[in-house]
């Protein structure tokens, strides 16, 4: 069995194939350019042009653009009504940030387990993780894989129970045939560039509601009555009132240029990922113990945009999860630990409350494979070679 200590070759840092790496060119730079040349640079113009591109490529009825997808989930928490004594359930098995923004609202993350072929929270991990407190559900679209929200909706709409979709890195992901982001109440999404599309730092938040979405504009910026767009298109002078106690969540126009730009690869982007994710699959699926592993791909009824590629290592592969990833740090291949779990962090040491068997067993023994626009076959060949030769206990 290889180990960590085995140093391997020392790949040369402009052959180092990443993990992710945003597709980002002169369209976007020159977007930023004119932003900044129209010293309009703060939440205007190009923040409502963003909005509304972005709401017709999701046909979501409003899009609230924000400075996270944190930002944006701690909003639709804040528009639900949950705070002090509410319990939401949430998957462990998540980046941290969904469990963040319920602490955020002063609510109790409950942590529930998730599907171990989508790594998506279920109807009955669901029931399973509920309380009498139960106000909310955040129901993440795990690496661009799209839940079953329709599912869940059926077991939290009767109690009254509201479902926020975590589609962080689900931009572009369908289910049914439509858009992620489209069947929650409220849905969140991300811009960083870990992510499908980039503002740099960005989020965007979904509602059908009128009233949602006013809110929502008015608590992203201190709660004021009017926006500062509004007043200065005003002609005569215009007195603003602050309602209620709101935040600095604003995007901005420098931002927004970027991410009109970015919304229009969208389908570029996907179409790419998704070529190159099958390929993966494909490819690993002759590495030998690899035949039959969990790995990223679509959900029944959905599709997946490959935001991340994930690979479950089943029990009895030669080499263990670490140990691969050092041996793939050796060969030039900037690999991740699969997706973390929160309970297992300090910060929520002892919330768990329940056994989470199947985020224990993904977070431990899966890993992430690098996948992005303008990577070619040639560095994907090379990914796979080194988990060949490590499958076989070769040095590759
Ligand atoms: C990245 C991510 C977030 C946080 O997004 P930011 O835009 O960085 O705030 C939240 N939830 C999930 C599932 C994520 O992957």
């Amino acid at each position: 069995m290889m180990t960590v200590d085995d140093p391997g070759t020392v790949v040369a840092p402009e052959h180092v194939i990443p993990v992710m790496r945003p597709w980002l060119g002169d369209d976007e730079a020159a977007a930023a350019a004119e932003a900044v040349r129209s010293r309009w640079v703060a939440q205007g113009p190009r923040v409502a042009e963003f909005e509304a591109a972005f709401a017709g490529r999701t046909r979501a009825s409003h899009a609230v653009a924000v400075s996270s997808c944190t930002t944006a989930l701690h909003l639709a928490l804040a528009l639900a009504g949950v705070g002090a004594g509410d319990d939401v359930v949430v998957p462990s098995l998540s980046f941290i940030a969904t469990a963040n923004v319920v602490r955020h609202v002063g609510a109790t993350p409950v942590f529930a387990d998730v599907d171990r072929a989508t790594q998506n929270l279920t109807p009955a991990t669901v029931e399973a993780a509920l309380t009498p407190a139960t106000r909310a559900v955040i129901l993440v679209d795990q690496a661009g894989v799209p839940a079953d929200v329709d599912a869940v909706r059926t077991v939290c709409d009767p109690r009254g129970i509201t479902v926020v979709e975590d589609a962080a890195c689900a931009a572009g992901a369908t289910w049914a045939g439509a858009p992620v982001g489209s069947r929650a109440e409220l849905a969140a999404f991300s811009f960083h560039p870990r992510k499908i599309i980039t503002t740099g730092e960005g989020g965007m938040l979904l509602t059908d509601d009128g009233d949602r979405a006013a809110r929502a504009r008015r608590l992203r910026e201190h709660g004021m009555s009017v926006s500062a767009a509004e007043r200065h298109a005003a002609r005569g002078p215009v007195l603003e009132q602050y309602v209620e106690t709101g935040f600095n969540h604003r995007m901005t126009d420098i931002q927004a240029a970027v991410g009109l730009v970015q919304l229009a690869k969208l389908d570029a982007i996907v179409t790419r990922r998704r070529a190159l994710g099958e390929r993966y699959r494909r490819l690993l699926g002759k590495v030998p113990g690899l035949d039959g592993a969990v790995m990223a791909g679509d959900p029944p009824g959905g599709t997946t945009n490959y935001q991340s590629f994930w690979v479950c290592l089943p029990p009895g592969f030669p080499i263990d999860r670490d140990a691969l990833l050092g041996v793939l740090a050796a060969r030039g291949v900037s690999a991740r630990r699969g997706i973390m779990a929160a309970h297992l962090e300090p910060a929520y040491a002892g919330v768990a409350g329940r056994a989470l068997p199947v985020t224990e067993r993904l977070t431990r023994s899966s890993l992430i494979l690098p996948l992005f626009h303008d990577m070619t076959e040639a560095d994907q060949d090379r990914v796979v070679d080194v988990v060949d030769a490590a499958s076989r206990g070769q040095a590759s």
